[in-house]
């Protein structure tokens, strides 16, 4: 599943492509993926507004239109979200295509369909609560002094399921949960509650870093994911335990033990974690 990392990634490759760019034209070929706004009328919204902005919230991918409506797109488990030529063939599961006047298009496919497209204002987005409530974000400026901590020595959760909450951590998924316990040597499966302030500490610092490191290497593609241009990253080949369990740990060798957390697997080294 694209977390943080991977849905900047594709942010930042579709910005120059979108921004200024006015939609000719769009086709919802499965109106069910648009989970709020009416299929009936969407083409006919969407035609003729500019796009003025792309950026990201979370894991939702926000494309903020001329008349003020945002198109949001969540990319779910498989979801991609690509730039493509008008005479480029469909792949199979794209839901959606927008026609830009360059004759570029933008297409949007996602073969599991947990994914979700949403168009409305942002009031009514988050008045409706078509949204989830999110957290802080790891690579924003002042994430430490968030709240963050104060939320993650609150709970009685595992610390793996805390940062997995999107109202606790916004963006953070299953890979990058594991990475950033590994690198501030906190087992995953302790009680948010048991967190001296010092671990909080480290691992609040820890998550910006291994995300901005995966950034760097645009993203982990273990599956489905694919850049905006439909590439995949190089994060993955660059992991510490995620989806390392049995193999042995890069720091002090153990052997590294791979359980579930909330059902997610959950990889540490019960050696250099503690
Ligand atoms: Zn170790």
């Amino acid at each position: 599943m694209p977390e943080l990392p991977e849905v900047e990634t594709i942010v930042r490759d579709l910005r120059p492509h979108l921004v200024g760019r006015a939609i000719a034209k769009a086709d919802l070929i499965r109106p069910s993926v648009l989970r709020f706004g009416q299929p009936d009328s969407f083409p006919f919204r969407l035609a003729g507004q500019q796009i003025r902005a792309v950026t990201r919230r979370g894991k939702f991918i926000h494309l903020r239109l001329s008349e003020g409506d945002d198109l949001v797109v969540h990319l779910g488990m498989t979801g991609s979200l690509t730039m493509a030529s008008a005479s480029t063939p469909r792949a199979l599961h794209t839901h959606l295509v927008i026609d830009l006047d360059d004759r570029s298009q933008l297409r949007y496919r996602d073969p599991r369909r947990f994914g979700r497209v949403l168009l409305g204002t942002p009031a009514q987005l988050s008045r409706l609560g078509a949204l989830p409530r999110l957290g802080p974000e790891p690579l924003a400026r002042g994430f430490t002094e968030s709240g963050v901590a104060e939320s993650l020595r609150a709970t009685s959760r595992q610390i793996k399921a805390a940062l997995l909450d999107q109202a606790v951590v916004a963006g953070c998924g299953n890979i990058y949960a594991d990475e950033a316990c590994f690198l501030a040597r906190i087992r995953p499966i302790r009680r948010g509650s048991s967190l001296t302030r010092a671990e909080t500490t480290r691992l609040l610092l820890a998550l910006p870093l291994v995300m901005r490191e995966a950034l760097r290497l645009r993203g982990s593609s273990f599956s489905d994911f694919r850049d905006g241009f439909g590439a995949k990253g190089e994060a993955h080949e660059a992991l510490f335990v995620y989806g390392r369990g049995g193999l042995p740990c890069v720091r002090c060798g153990a052997t590294l033990r791979q359980t579930r957390v909330g059902g997610r697997t959950t990889v540490y080294c019960q050696r250099c974690q503690r």
